[in-house]
């Protein structure tokens, strides 16, 4: 957990800091990955269907997902027949502007409005992060000058208000809760009147993961929609759904439900300090349509960097480069 210390600004701690926290989950920085790559290029000569093969491989393993792996492959093998230079540094290259193309093409995340009080929900399955990722957003928005007030709507996890309670007295901000078991949407109302009686501009709802069955939940989680939306215009401004990236695609068949029911216009993949799948964000945005906003890479405070397509890209790939870059 963190100290008093990790209360001070994240913002002004992250620059240059998206290569340095998340290169350890992602694939192509694994040197294991690259020795075999090297080598295959070196015992052909040049990029021939053993490599290709190879390259399928790792990004299966990296959680791209089937299909991706499948046309990502095939782009490098058209461009490669096309191209006098066959060496690793030139597939590597020619995988980087496909990836880029690919996230060139996914939603962008559209996460400021004008609003005077910003609703944020935070959904997804029990464990995923969201109550860590409600703490880790609120201290943003500290640092960004702005006042918050946090929801502690997961009535259901044993533990989860308490954990938020903790967070927020670490972190100055105040938090609306009921007793265990009590009404997610009675929670979420009681945070809406406080947080326009105050004048807050940012309430951050921490919702469940999981109530006595999954129909439920997603009946609950429509309900809070309309909650927010009839007490305060346009709300929830944002509602995030918080992906565990070790639990890999698995967890994607789980998430779509999210997205329908909740809403979901953004996602938040945590854990990916502890994942060497960081393939997965292309498989968010095959399967979800989602756009990744932010990533988790550690149970601290400032442990969630802003996602960057175009670093994500070079940093699959490059990683020399983004060491440079990251002292420079
Ligand atoms: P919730 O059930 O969705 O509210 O999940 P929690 O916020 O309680 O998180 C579950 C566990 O994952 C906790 O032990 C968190 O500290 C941990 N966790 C959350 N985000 C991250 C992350 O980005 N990296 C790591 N390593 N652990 C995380």
């Amino acid at each position: 957990m963190s100290s008093d210390s990790e209360k001070t600004a994240p913002v002004a701690r992250e620059r240059g800091g998206f290569f340095a926290k998340v290169k350890r989950g992602l694939f192509m920085t694994h040197t294991e990955v690259l020795e075999k790559l090297s080598s295959a290029v070196k015992k052909s000569l040049g990029i021939d269907e053993s490599v290709l093969e190879l390259l399928e491989e790792a990004l299966v393993a990296a959680d791209v997902g089937a299909e991706t792996a499948s046309a990502l492959t095939d782009a490098v093998r058209t461009r490669a027949n096309g191209s006098e230079r066959k060496d690793l540094a030139a597939l590597r290259t020619m995988l980087r502007e496909e990836i880029e193309n690919l996230l060139a093409s996914a939603p962008r995340p559209d996460r400021r409005t004008e609003a005077p009080l910003l609703v944020t929900f935070l959904v997804g399955v029990n464990g995923s992060g969201k109550t860590t990722t409600a703490a880790k957003l609120a201290a943003r928005e500290i640092a960004a000058g702005r006042s918050v007030l946090l929801a502690a709507a997961d009535t259901f996890r044993a533990g989860a208000i308490d954990q938020l309670q903790t967070w927020a007295d670490r972190l100055d901000v105040g938090v609306v809760r009921h007793r265990e078991g009590a009404d997610p949407s009675a929670v979420l109302y009681d945070a809406l009147s406080a947080a326009k009686a105050r004048g807050t501009q940012t309430l951050l709802v921490d919702t469940a993961g999981r109530l006595h069955t999954k129909k439920n939940l997603m009946e609950e989680l429509s309900k809070m929609r309309r909650i927010a939306g009839r007490e305060v215009p346009g709300a929830p401004h944002e509602t995030l759904l918080v992906l565990d990236a070790t639990t890999g695609l698995n967890g994607l068949s789980q998430a779509r439900r999210f997205v329908e029911a909740a809403g979901a216009t953004g996602v938040v993949l945590t854990k990916l300090d502890g994942s060497a799948r960081g393939g997965i964000v292309l498989a968010i945005y095959r399967e979800l349509k989602l756009p990744v906003v932010f990533v988790g890479v550690g149970e601290a405070v400032d442990d969630l960097v802003p996602f960057d397509p175009s670093e994500y890209a070079r940093a699959l790939l490059d990683d020399e480069g983004a060491e440079a870059r990251v002292q420079s």
